[in-house]
C-alpha cells in the first residue's frame, strides 16, 4: 500500500441501503426468520458470477429486512461501521417502493431508516441524510411515485433524489417529470448514469434533468466534449471504482477512468455502492485509491471536501462538516511536517 488511509477522514454520497447489508447481520436475519441463505451467503460473502446474479443475491439480502426495526439496525450498524474508520458523513440511497413491495409500507420503511440515523449520530457522531431514489426497470409512473412520496414526507432527513435501476430501460427524457417534482420540492438532484450506459446517458441527463450530481458517470469518459462540459458546470460524479471493476465496466483499477477525469478538472468523488456485494468497503475504496490507483494523500482528501461540497445538506451542516475536515486535515499535515 502507498500509503495508510485507516485515519484519512472520510465521506460517502453514494451507497445503497440494503446493498450495504454486512453479511455477518444478514446471517443473523435468516437465522431469526429462517430462511436458507446457502446459495447466496457462503464463508461471510455473498455469492453471485454475473449481473442476473448479483440482483438475485441483492433481493434475496433485502428481504431478510422485514420490519421498521430490522431497518433501523440495518442503518444503525452501517452507519457505526463507517464512523468506526473516520466517516463523518454519510448520504444513503433508499427507495420507498422496496418498503411497498415488500409488505413493510414506505413510511415503516423511511422510519426505520431514521431511527438508525439517529441512534448512529447519538452513538457517533456520524451525520447522514437520505436519498430517496425511483427504480427506473419499474417504470415511469412507479419513479414519478417515488420522487411524490419524497415531497410528501417532508422529512428533515430526505434531502435528495435519485434514479437507479436498469440503465438501458427507456429513456431519460420519459422521466423528467419525477425529476421536476423533486426540484420543486427543495430536493438535490442526482442520477445513476454512465455506468452501464455509454457517454450519452450522461449528456442524456444533463441535457434533461440538469443534476449537480451523477450516479458513477465515469463512462463520460468515452466522450472528450462531454468531459470538458462536466468540468466546466462543476457536475460532481460519484465514483465507485470497486463496483465498476465488479461489475466488469472495467478490466482493472489501472484502466479505471477517475484519475484520467480528476486530471480533466472534472469534480470527482469516492463511494462504495454496494460495499459488500462487490467485496469492497468505504475503507477499501480509499485504499485502493491510494495503491492501485495512485492517489496522493492530498488528492484522496480533495476528492473527500468535494464530496461534502457537494453534499444534499442545508449550509449551517455543510458548514461544520467542513470545518471538522479541514481542521483534520490541517493537523495532520501539521503532524507529517514534524515527523519529517
Ligand atoms: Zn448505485
Amino acid at each position: 500500500m502507498a500509503f495508510d488511509t485507516t485515519g484519512m477522514m472520510k465521506a460517502e454520497i453514494h451507497c445503497h441501503i440494503e446493498g450495504a447489508a454486512p453479511p455477518e447481520l444478514s446471517l443473523r436475519q435468516a437465522r431469526k426468520y429462517g430462511v436458507d441463505v446457502s446459495t447466496i451467503l457462503r464463508d461471510g460473502k455473498y455469492v453471485w458470477s454475473d449481473f442476473a446474479e448479483f440482483i438475485v443475491c441483492y433481493d434475496a439480502v433485502a428481504s431478510l429486512f422485514r420490519t421498521e426495526a430490522d431497518y433501523a439496525l440495518l442503518t444503525e450498524t452501517y452507519l457505526t461501521e463507517l464512523a468506526a474508520i473516520n466517516t463523518i458523513y454519510s448520504e444513503i440511497i433508499v427507495s420507498p417502493d422496496h418498503g411497498d413491495r415488500t409488505g413493510l409500507g414506505a413510511d415503516a420503511y423511511l422510519a426505520g431508516i431514521c431511527d438508525g440515523i439517529f441512534a448512529a449520530r447519538e452513538k457517533t457522531g456520524i451525520e447522514a441524510r437520505i436519498i430517496v431514489t425511483g427504480e427506473r426497470h419499474f417504470g415511469v409512473d412507479r419513479v414519478v411515485g417515488a420522487a411524490e412520496y419524497a415531497m410528501r414526507a417532508k422529512n428533515p432527513l430526505v434531502t435528495g433524489f435519485n434514479m437507479a435501476g436498469e440503465e438501458r430501460m427507456g429513456k431519460v427524457a420519459d422521466y423528467a417529470r419525477a425529476f421536476d417534482i423533486a426540484r420543486d420540492a427543495g430536493l438535490g438532484l442526482t442520477i445513476h448514469a454512465g455506468e452501464v450506459c455509454g457517454a450519452f446517458s450522461v449528456a442524456d441527463a444533463l441535457d434533461i434533468i440538469k443534476p449537480s450530481r451523477i450516479g458513477h458517470g465515469v463512462r463520460a469518459i468515452e466522450d472528450a466534449a462531454l468531459v470538458e462540459r462536466l468540468a466546466t458546470d462543476g457536475t460532481v460524479l460519484e465514483v465507485c471504482p470497486g463496483s465498476n471493476i465488479a461489475l466488469n465496466v472495467y478490466p482493472d483499477f489501472q484502466a479505471h477512468p477517475l484519475r484520467r477525469l480528476k486530471e480533466a478538472g472534472v469534480r470527482v468523488t469516492i463511494s462504495s455502492d454496494d460495499p459488500p456485494f462487490f467485496s469492497t468497503s468505504l475503507a477499501r475504496e480509499y485504499d485502493i485509491a491510494a495503491s492501485d490507483m495512485g492517489f496522493a494523500r492530498e488528492e484522496i482528501d480533495a476528492m473527500t471536501r468535494t464530496s461534502l461540497e457537494a453534499a444534499f445538506v442545508d449550509e449551517d451542516t455543510r458548514n461544520r462538516l467542513l470545518t471538522r475536515f479541514d481542521a483534520h486535515v490541517q493537523s495532520g499535515a501539521k503532524a507529517a511536517v514534524k515527523d519529517a
